[in-house]
């Protein structure tokens, strides 16, 4: 399947700033050379994309994602890079909004990018035994014993060493869909 057929055929499991990327990552203008505008622009592509997937996006990365998209369309040597170009401008003008959720910090739709998922610790499961605060190493987490855990969503890095350690299946991820939880330490009503 071509990168455009890719673009245009995504699933709701897939993440469109996540796919391009891969797609970024194999087009061969990366280590071809011949010509400027094809290495050059891949490589800022890389570099934006990569951004975007882990929370670092800045506003004037659309535009930039354009700019690049219609530079390289018109200016590389070969259909390589005329065809990751058409993916780059399919990809912002069909999934804008994807885009926006991603640099605005609000979240990944597809619960792919993994810096956008959040941990969390369902009140209904957890004992209190506090074996995912010895785990955690930023301190991350609130509670005391028979006390249901709470994650303190400033201070957690998504490591995931919490929910390794949870034998109860208490600690769950989410994307953009966030469990409800108590804000603070509450006496457990599992036993
Ligand atoms: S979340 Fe799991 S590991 Fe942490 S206190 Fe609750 S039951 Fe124990
Ligand atoms: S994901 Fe890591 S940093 Fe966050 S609360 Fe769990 S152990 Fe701590």
């Amino acid at each position: 399947m071509s990168t455009l057929e890719k673009i245009k055929s995504l699933k709701n499991t897939e993440c469109i700033v996540d796919v391009l990327l891969k797609e970024v990552l194999a087009n061969e203008c990366r280590t071809c050379g011949k010509c400027v505008f094809g290495y050059e622009g891949i490589t800022q592509l890389e570099l934006i994309l990569g951004d975007i997937t882990v929370k670092k996006g800045k506003s004037t990365d659309l535009e930039l994602l354009r700019e690049l998209g219609e530079m390289m369309a018109g200016q590389s040597l070969c259909e390589k890079g005329e065809e990751i170009a058409q993916a780059v401008l399919e990809a912002v003008e069909l999934y804008q909004s994807d885009f926006e959720d991603h640099i605005g910090k609000k979240g990944c739709r597809a619960g792919v990018c993994k810096k956008f998922m959040t941990y969390h610790i369902l009140a209904e499961k957890c004992v209190g035994c506090g074996d995912c605060m010895d785990a955690c190493d930023e301190d991350a987490i609130l509670g005391k014993a028979r006390f249901v855990h709470v994650i303190a969503q400033d201070e957690c890095t998504q490591c995931g060493a919490c929910m390794d350690a949870c034998d109860e299946d208490a600690v769950v991820q989410a994307g953009a869909v966030k469990p409800r939880c108590p804000r603070k330490p509450v006496p457990c009503k599992k036993r």
